[in-house]
């Protein structure tokens, strides 16, 4: 068994698309990234590839890579899962935060579980995602930003 850990932060601004968990959520703030900024699979990607010492996604997929602007980062992970495959393991579980002062993600929980099991290609109860505020403190009180953290743990196919 190999165990995996992620995390990723993006900043807010005033326009662009909400996207997390591979679902777009309705939001009065947008995400700034070089990709379309979905924190919460990039934190789960980081933790695939750590688990298996494979590096990050910034060295997978640089943002000085033009062809990747904008990319849907379920590819990213589904690359990423191919990768693992590739490595003779599985996806037993994975486990998740967001913390975020908005908006309300609780109602998607069942869409964003459901999509990220199809990429990982496990049940969706082997997928956990938990969401939290920052108690209105720093950055993310603030609404300035967006952070995400995963625990992923492999095991041999
Ligand atoms: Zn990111």
């Amino acid at each position: 068994m190999r165990i995996g850990f992620g995390f990723d932060v993006h900043q807010l601004i005033n326009e662009g698309d909400f996207w997390l968990g591979g679902i777009k959520i309705p939001s009065a703030k947008g995400i700034l990234a070089h990709s379309d900024g979905d924190v919460l699979i990039h934190a789960i990607s980081d933790a695939l590839l750590g688990a298996l010492s494979l590096g990050d996604i910034g060295m997978h997929f640089p943002d000085t890579d033009k062809s990747l602007k904008g990319i849907d980062s379920k590819i990213i992970l589904s690359k990423i899962v191919e990768m693992i495959t590739d490595k003779g393991y599985k996806i037993s579980n994975l486990d998740c935060s967001v913390v975020a002062e908005m908006p309300k993600i609780k109602p998607f929980y069942d869409d964003m579980k459901r999509c990220i099991a199809s990429i990982c290609k496990i049940g969706v109860d082997d997928v956990s995602i938990k969401a939290t505020t920052n108690e209105k403190l720093g950055f993310i009180g603030r609404e300035e930003g967006i952070t995400a953290y995963a625990v992923v743990l492999l095991v041999k196919i």
